[in-house]
């Protein structure tokens, strides 16, 4: 029987997000409507947002995996086809996780759009908390950008996804708000349509981040559109 593999190297787009990446729930209940994950699991839409549980022995498995294979001292992206902290669920699968992959000599990139600051107490300096803003929900928006600060005031490094890019002038305002951060990644809305000029968008949030002084990335789709 094949050996359950949790932490893999991405490929294609998903390799700009980290080398390493795990994947902790079967499902994410935020119900993003330009979600990915569905496509990349070939899984029911309605099934993958309604249905969200650990996969199953995941922190097992995962333990195995690291004594097995010796995995140390990678940065390892939590998550790419789900979110860590899927809002309503308990996620202490995520703790435990966190846990194991730093007890083996790792550091974690986490990426939400919920709330992670029950696990700041496990993250150091070599860690990243990241956040998504992407403006479809103020509020949200707003707790995100304040688990940020929290998250860099214990010391952790931090990131801003602009990924996927909704409303220009939201982003490049968030972008300024948001200056703190030690790196934001920047991209577009990739498969659907968007009366946004990626070009000029491209070109502004790149003056912006030099403006500022940010250590930035724009990904590969957008740099394909600003180089035309
Ligand atoms: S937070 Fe991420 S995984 Fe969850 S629905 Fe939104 S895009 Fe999909």
């Amino acid at each position: 029987m094949n050996k359950m593999k949790p932490i893999y190297e991405p490929k294609g787009k998903a390799k700009e997000y980290g080398d390493y990446a795990l994947n902790i729930y079967t499902g994410c209940p935020h119900r993003c409507y330009y979600c990915f994950a569905p496509n990349v699991l070939h899984k029911d839409r309605e099934l993958f947002h309604s249905c969200v549980e650990p996969r199953k022995d995941i922190v097992e498995e995962t333990r195995k995996q690291l004594e097995r294979e010796n995995i140390t001292g990678k940065l390892i992206h939590l998550c790419f086809t789900c979110d860590p902290y899927p809002f309503g669920y308990d996620t202490t699968p995520t703790r435990e996780i966190i846990k194991l992959l730093k007890k083996y000599g790792n550091h974690v990139q986490i990426l939400t759009k919920g709330h992670g600051n029950r696990d700041f107490d496990l993250l150091d300096g070599e860690d990243w908390y990241g956040v998504t803003i992407d403006g479809t929900g103020a509020q949200f928006d707003l707790m995100r950008g304040n688990d940020l600060r929290n998250a860099s005031r214990s010391g952790i490094k931090t990131w801003v996804s602009f990924e996927p890019v909704l409303s220009e002038p939201f982003v490049l305002a968030a972008i300024r708000r948001l200056a703190f951060a030690d790196k934001v990644k920047i991209g577009k809305l990739n498969y659907y349509p968007s009366d946004i000029n990626w070009a000029e968008f491209g070109r502004k949030a790149e003056a912006l981040c030099k403006e500022l002084g940010l250590d930035y990335y724009i990904k590969d789709s957008l740099r394909a559109e600003m180089e035309k």
